[in-house]
């Protein structure tokens, strides 16, 4: 329609209408209007929108979609339901600025508030008259509101109870995520009180079949776990600090040091061997033949003692760094030591997935595993512990 005289321009006329060209404008498209009448009819009856697209639908009525031609919306629905209803389209208006493009500014089509809309009566043959159309207008403006509340009373169900392990929780026997949900002990959303997690796979496993775990419990188990945890880290930690320290001498440790210092010994060894041998070769005690067997040999000899070497080095670095590693993480996780209730933030530091069995067992898969079961930190302990066992 074009905004200077009023005229319309478009051919695409809404559902129940026909474009006439001779009178350039709209008129009833008989083939459907039975079923837009209907329709109105329904709505002015208080019949739900869902329930008037189901009834559409039962006696045949071609969908707007499909009545266009297109693919897509070949049934009713409440959607489609409401396009027609809410539209003053049917009570005989010609409606402009519906949307807004402003292409210097780079804005494509914003829709606009319907009060800032042009409305022009009386424009070609209603379906409904005024006082109908307001009355669905009313109808469509308290749904939004009823809407509105539920989705107000939902949002503060999601706040009161949220989600504490979010993605967190699976299912031991499937190996599925197990979904968040809230629970009430009457039906209805005025008096959801818990929130529990459930495993959705229910026919391959019969395991699963209705596993269900409450959050509130959840957190208590998780929290004692991980305070059982956390004494643990903290003791190593500081059973590794004394050990570092040097108030107590380390096995692990001086072992590696002593194979270091021997191997070093042994390639100083095998250097001197073979200055000998040059020097026996200068002095002719030796022929060339000879020297160049024995020093390939000593050569030989010197590589394999360096690559043990640097074996041992790169052994203690990574003892080392795991003992540093473990240390400071526990320096960390101290401050949680003696932390009582649920911590969120803890859990979303420390744990990784939790697992939930059947009977009831719960899992725990730490984020940082290998600061907690460091083979050679292991090792490292252990040897300690023989050492003062032996002691
Ligand atoms: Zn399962």
């Amino acid at each position: 329609m074009c905004k200077k005289t009023a005229r319309v321009m478009g051919i695409h006329a809404p559902y129940g209408y026909r474009f006439s060209r001779e009178q350039e404008r709209l008129e009833i498209d008989g083939n459907v209007a039975p079923y837009v009448r209907m329709l109105f009819a329904w709505a002015l009856q208080d019949v739900s929108r869902i329930e008037i697209a189901n009834r559409l639908n039962l006696i045949g009525a071609p969908a707007p979609g499909k009545y266009d031609g297109r693919r897509d919306g070949g049934t009713w629905t409440d959607s489609a339901v409401k396009k027609i209803l809410y539209n003053p389209v049917y009570a005989g208006f010609h409606v402009m600025g519906k949307s807004k493009v402003s292409l210097y500014r780079g804005i494509g089509h914003t829709p606009m508030p319907r009060k800032e809309w042009l409305y022009f009566p009386d424009f070609h043959e209603p379906y409904i008259t005024m006082e109908d159309y307001r009355k669905i207008e009313g109808i469509v403006v308290q749904n939004k509101i009823e809407m509105e509340e539920r989705l107000a009373v939902r949002r503060d169900v999601r706040m009161r109870i949220p989600d504490c392990f979010p993605k967190m929780v699976y299912c031991a026997d499937c190996g599925g995520r197990m979904n968040f949900c809230r629970g009430s002990h009457h039906r209805g959303y005025d008096d959801i009180s818990f929130g529990y997690y459930r495993c959705r796979c229910s026919k391959e496993f019969a395991k699963c079949r209705n596993k269900k775990i409450q959050q509130n419990y959840l957190k208590i188990m998780v929290m004692d776990q991980l305070r059982l945890l956390i004494q643990a880290t903290v003791d190593r930690g500081r059973l590794l600090s004394t050990v570092r320290s040097g108030a107590v001498s380390n096995v692990a440790v001086a072992n590696v040091k002593k194979n270091i210092t021997r191997l070093t010994e042994n390639e100083k060894e095998y250097q001197n061997k073979r200055l000998k041998a040059h020097a026996d070769f200068a002095d002719k005690l030796l022929d060339e033949k000879e020297y160049r067997q024995i020093g390939e040999r000593l050569a030989v000899a010197e590589l394999e003692a360096k690559a043990r070497r640097e074996k041992m080095e790169k052994r203690l670095e990574e003892i080392e760094k795991a003992v540093e590693r473990h240390k400071k993480f526990s320096e960390d996780i101290e401050r949680y030591l003696n932390v009582t209730e649920f911590d969120e933030n803890l859990v979303k530091k420390l744990v990784g997935r939790i697992l939930i069995g059947d009977d009831g067992t719960i899992e725990l898969e730490l984020k940082c595993g290998d600061v907690f079961d460091h083979l050679l930190l292991q090792e490292y302990s252990e040897k300690w512990k023989q050492s003062e066992d032996t002691q």
